[in-house]
């Protein structure tokens, strides 16, 4: 944030700049020389080249940056663009009143492509109640005109709307005046206060109520314009990125320089007591890596370590993330609290969770953490799974949905929905429903009746059913496979819970393999199995499938032996293996949690490699289900960082298992892998702290 000038042609009484506990502007020069600027640009090209980053975000700010007129903030940019190394981008923004903005400015803009932020507070009531002249005059139509100006004339350079909250307006007045302005963005910005300075309010969480009136409304109307309040909620309650420096977890990366070249921090800081954002470097003497080490720059670097104890504990800290780091500010204590807004970021960010449905299958730090150094517990791949099958239910119930009422989903209705529920959770049904979804118009398979059999037969049931038959057969999961040669459809009829298939000449029943006293479905039937990267086998002679329990047997005794915490893990993530051919290497399919593919090796110790490392690769895409590790918004993100990370994931279980042998391997090339995907910036916050407890794994590990 680069302060071109520090003073302003308006006096609104809720500015932090002037009207707060730091009165340091008083000292600083009225506009930054463009000599200053250039030094500026200098540190971002210096830090631009050390970091490797390929875009810098700078927001011309003030005071209000237009009183520079635009000759001087021509000379400024074109001196800040001129120091930028030219393989990095810069995305130029400037935050104004609006009052001054004309074509002149306009056409400036557009020549260096500056995106335009303008402030306002509502409808005119709204805006009159704060941001006046110093004579109290209303600046309502001057911004409205120059708001119209860059709405139709400039809608290219037109970023958005900044709205700061007063309890006291009519938050649908306010929203409605704010959409009607058709801005790309709006931020709702709650007042700065501090527990010495609180801010105004008659109940304790007044400021959660009018913007929970907002964010219903908004919802209702089909959210016709990002508001980034709601928006970083939303994006964190399902384990996204935070979209703004005032919620979540995610390291500032904001740093203001003033007009004298001085390094402060965040200027909302400015809030706490004189002096609070000084930093006592400048870009004359500091490089931007100095200022980071500063104590109060890397203090907001930290995530959940650089909060209260109080937000440590709570359950929406990576949504609030301890609100905006001034508003923590206590005398005596320091930043060290929650919110002085903390009753109302709580509340509302559980009312949006409400309205949105967040699903309950949050994924507890611990839990991830378990998972990202290894095999994970019991309890977080329980809850992986639970969320796989909450991902299945979903997908069927769309099925259902786009198909609308049938015999099928008659009877499934009056099936229990416990028992329901698990029918649904064989693998292959995700590959099933997503097929469906994806090809409405294909001929319907038989696999919704089929599943609707199943269930009526666990649930003990009296029903009948007419099947279509596929290739001469009907396959009903978890069942068996019963040949209808030379017929399309067919009657299958539950008695008491016994399935009789009208025709059938020949039945061919699922195996189960006995692991350790737990049973591992052979898959060498289902048609929708052929999903790996290898050819299914057919089906296996009773031979082949007493070949394949001795095999496991052996292996499951191996992993026991030498990795016993693994094999309650991979009793609860693997239900199912499928026989594939050729040379012995193992597959697992993303939308088939819980069954991985195997190729029968000639020993139990490379069969053991087989099931740890295909495994974690299911573990991987249970966790990329539900959480985002990579961060969508970064244009490094691509498919090759995430093939690595599955290989590398992959690779930690079976390093772990073959360094527990004697004369165990090095692990250079996993802890290789891992750095070089820290380093490709296409990773979420919560991404990082995975791949770091990778890392931190394979360092215990060589140490
Ligand atoms: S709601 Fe309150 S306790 Fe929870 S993280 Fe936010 S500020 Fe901290």
């Amino acid at each position: 944030m680069l302060k071109v000038h520090s003073r302003c042609d308006l006096a609104c009484d809720h500015c932090y700049v002037y009207e707060h506990a730091d009165q340091s502007w008083r000292g600083k020069p009225v506009t930054m020389a463009v000599e200053t600027m250039a030094q500026v640009a200098a540190r971002i090209g210096e830090h631009a080249r050390s970091q490797g980053l390929d875009r810098v975000h700078a927001v011309l700010h003030g005071g209000e940056p237009l009183l520079c007129g635009p000759e001087r903030l021509s000379a400024l940019i074109r001196a800040l663009e001129s120091g930028l190394p030219g393989d990095c981008e810069l995305d130029l923004h400037i935050h104004t009143n609006g009052v001054l903005l004309d074509r002149r400015f306009c056409e400036l803009f557009r020549a260096h492509g500056v995106k335009v932020g303008i402030s306002l507070d509502g409808d005119r009531a709204a805006n009159d109640r704060h941001r006046r002249y110093r004579d109290g005059r209303s600046s309502f139509d001057k911004v409205a005109r120059a708001i119209e100006l860059l709405r139709t004339g400039y809608p290219d350079l037109y970023s958005g709307l900044l709205c700061t909250i007063d309890i006291r307006n009519d938050p649908i007045a306010v929203y409605d005046a704010l959409v009607s302005h058709d801005p790309p963005a709006i931020d709702l910005l709650l007042p700065h206060a501090t527990w010495d300075d609180p801010p105004f309010r008659a109940g304790e969480t007044d400021y959660a109520d009018w913007l929970a009136t907002i964010f219903d409304k908004w919802l209702a109307d089909g959210r016709p314009v990002p508001v980034r309040t709601f928006d970083s909620i939303i994006s964190t309650s399902q384990g996204g990125p935070a979209l703004t420096e005032s919620l979540g977890l995610e390291p500032s990366d904001l740093l203001v320089v003033e007009t004298d070249g001085t390094f402060e921090q965040a200027d909302s800081i400015k809030i706490a007591f004189d002096g609070a954002p000084e930093t006592g470097t400048d870009v004359f003497r500091h490089s931007i890596d100095q200022v980071a080490e500063h104590e109060g720059v890397a203090a907001r670097r930290r995530g959940r370590d650089g909060v209260s104890a109080t937000c440590r504990a709570c359950p929406v800290l990576e949504s609030c993330g301890g609100g905006l780091f001034a508003h923590r500010y206590r005398a005596g204590s320091g930043f060290d609290n929650p919110s002085v807004f903390c009753a109302d970021l709580k509340e509302l960010i559980e009312h949006v969770q409400r309205r949105i449905s967040v699903p309950r299958h949050i994924v507890p730090h611990a839990a991830l953490r378990s998972i990202a150094a290894g095999q994970g517990t019991v309890e977080a791949l329980t809850i992986l799974q639970r969320g796989q099958r909450s991902i299945r239910r979903a997908l069927i119930t769309a099925v259902r949905d786009q198909a609308g009422p049938s015999p099928e989903w008659d009877l499934l209705r009056r099936v229990e929905p416990a028992i329901v529920d698990d029918v649904f959770s064989h693998p292959y049904n995700r590959v099933w429903a997503v097929g469906r979804l994806r090809h409405p118009d294909r001929r319907d398979d038989g696999r919704l009746a089929a599943l609707a059999c199943v269930a009526a037969a666990r649930a003990g049931m009296s029903a009948a059913l007419r099947v279509p038959v596929r290739d001469g057969a009907v396959f009903l999961p978890t069942v068996g496979r019963y040949e209808v040669p030379d017929a399309v459809e067919t009657t299958v009829e539950i008695r008491s819970g016994e399935v009789t298939v009208e025709r059938a000449t020949a039945v061919r029943r699922v195996r189960f393999l006995d692991v350790g006293g737990h049973p591992l479905l052979v898959e060498d039937l289902d048609p929708l199995r052929d999903r790996h990267r290898r050819p299914v086998a057919g089906r296996l002679t009773d031979e082949q499938a007493g070949h394949w329990q001795v095999m496991f047997d052996a292996a499951w005794d191996l992993i026991a032996t030498r990795c016993p915490e693994y094999v309650p893990t991979l009793t609860v993530a693997l239900s199912t293996v499928v026989p594939v051919e050729g040379e012995p290497m193992g597959s697992s399919v993303r939308d088939a949690f819980g069954s991985v593919g195997v190729a029968l090796p000639p020993d139990p110790e490379t069969l053991c490699l087989l099931l740890l490392g295909e495994t974690q690769r299911m573990k991987l895409g249970g966790v990329l289900d539900m959480l985002q590790l990579f961060d969508d918004r970064t244009s490094t993100a691509s498919a090759d960082t995430e093939r690595l990370l599955f290989d590398s994931y992959a690779r930690l279980a079976i390093t772990d298992f073959r360094r527990r042998r004697p004369g165990g391997q090095t692990i250079t090339e996993a802890a290789t892998d891992v750095d070089v995907i820290l380093a490709s910036g296409s990773l979420t916050r919560l991404g990082r702290e995975f791949v770091e407890e990778m890392r931190g794994t394979l360092d215990a590990w060589s140490a």
